[in-house]
């Protein structure tokens, strides 16, 4: 097992960041055609793997098939030798989760965010938190390669800093620097729809995809844009703000303090309004302080005005979508967030409006599913952000 201090080594390698990809991507996969597939000398490929096999990143597994001659040894990635702490956070709370190398998580915890935050106040809440989970997760911790951030707002992912984070009123936040002196440990910071893009690409519903969008619908929206496997940013980090384009000028306030945003109209936030003004005959109406939640149970429970609340929310997500369609007209639109739950209303609505308004036939069919992550896509995201340094040529190189 390699502990803390040797993380950082780990991921150093070019040549190991290949042959992990290539393994991971192919497994159960032999010596010789990981040579083939990477261009790598036999030899090369040979001492490398014997790394891996010796620091259990990877296991020889069953026999190969083979047309006579000596069967190959097969090689797997050994999805338990390694963990990474995956960390969502949100407007309302910090979501902390210890994630094998296949996406499984093993741990949760949560703790609630305060409502008024200063960087520093802000810092060390995400330090304790941190701090707290590796103790809890007990043996796990010599496991733990690194941790992963899915921050909501604008973020460096290069500087690992969060530039500007609206709900929570906080500007340039070092979180990379300041967690990684604090913790001993790698941090990778990204903007939250963009992990969670990252996660439908390695293990969700973009895994087939090499160029797709994702939409993150939850307090509040965003998207992550992959284009050709890599994650598309932008000139300053501001690529996949769909939450703040506008449907329309004098529309309702969004949290950005403009008006007209899509978020204002679809976002978790945005129900939450709507749920305040129900109806007396509305079930809303004996719930204290009703959320995007509450208006999901009770369209689900028969509610007629949280139905047609949902399925309104369904037609402006259809207008983001229309937007979203004639602009980068992407093979794939993954769907997810907090508010995704609600599928089953939003979803005629949104195909419908995508159908009428989109210019070709074509683009009106414009795939598009709800993810089949869930309500774990942002801590699967977080933990992805550490194993694609850990595995991607690229990336590693960086480090
Ligand atoms: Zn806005």
């Amino acid at each position: 097992m390699a502990g803390q201090a040797g993380s950082f080594k780990l991921m150093k390698s070019l040549n190991r960041a290949l042959i992990l990809q290539t393994i991971r991507e192919s497994e159960p996969i032999s010596r010789s055609e990981i040579a083939k597939r990477t261009k790598l000398t036999p030899p090369t490929v040979t001492n490398i793997v014997n790394e891996l096999l010796e620091e259990e990143l990877v296991l020889e597994s069953k026999v190969g098939s083979s047309n006579g001659g000596r069967k190959p040894i097969m090689l797997t990635i050994h999805a338990d030798s390694r963990y990474t702490i995956g960390v969502d956070v949100g407007v309302k709370k910090i979501r902390l989760s210890l994630m094998n190398m296949n996406a499984r998580i093993d741990q949760t915890k949560r703790v609630e965010m305060p409502e008024r935050l200063t960087n520093d106040t802000f810092l060390s809440l995400l330090e304790t938190s941190i701090e707290d989970f590796l103790e809890e997760i007990g043996a796990y911790k010599d496991s733990v390669i690194g941790v992963g951030i899915a921050m909501h707002g604008i973020v460096d992912a290069t500087s690992g800093e969060s530039i500007h984070a609206p709900t929570l009123k906080l500007r340039h936040v070092p979180i990379k620097a300041s967690l990684e002196a604090a913790l001993s440990l790698p941090v990778f910071v990204e903007n939250d729809a963009k992990a969670m893009a990252l996660g439908e690409k390695w293990f969700g519903a973009g895994k087939d995809y090499s160029s797709f969008i994702s939409v993150n619908i939850g307090e509040g929206v965003g998207a992550g844009v992959v284009i050709r496997d890599k994650l598309w940013s932008g000139a300053t980090g501001l690529a996949g703000e769909i939450g703040h384009t506008v449907l329309h000028p004098d529309g309702p306030t969004c949290s950005c303090g403009r008006k007209g945003c899509l978020q204002a109209f679809v976002s978790g936030e945005a129900l939450r309004l709507q749920a305040a003004q129900a109806p007396e005959e509305s079930a809303l109406k004996k719930i204290k302080e009703a959320d995007g939640a509450a208006v999901y149970e009770a369209a689900k429970s028969g509610d007629d005005f949280s139905q047609r609340v949902l399925r309104e929310a369904g037609k402006y997500l259809g207008l983001g979508l229309v937007n979203i369609v004639h602009f980068m007209n992407p093979k794939l639109v993954i769907i997810g967030g907090g508010v995704a739950k609600a599928e089953e209303y939003l979803e005629a609505p949104m195909k419908q409006v995508l159908g009428e308004r989109a210019l070709t036939e074509d683009a009106g069919e414009t795939e598009v599913v709800f993810s089949p992550l869930g309500e774990k896509a942002a801590l699967i995201g977080a933990g992805t952000l550490v194993l694609s340094h850990l595995f991607h040529y690229e990336q590693a190189g960086k480090l």
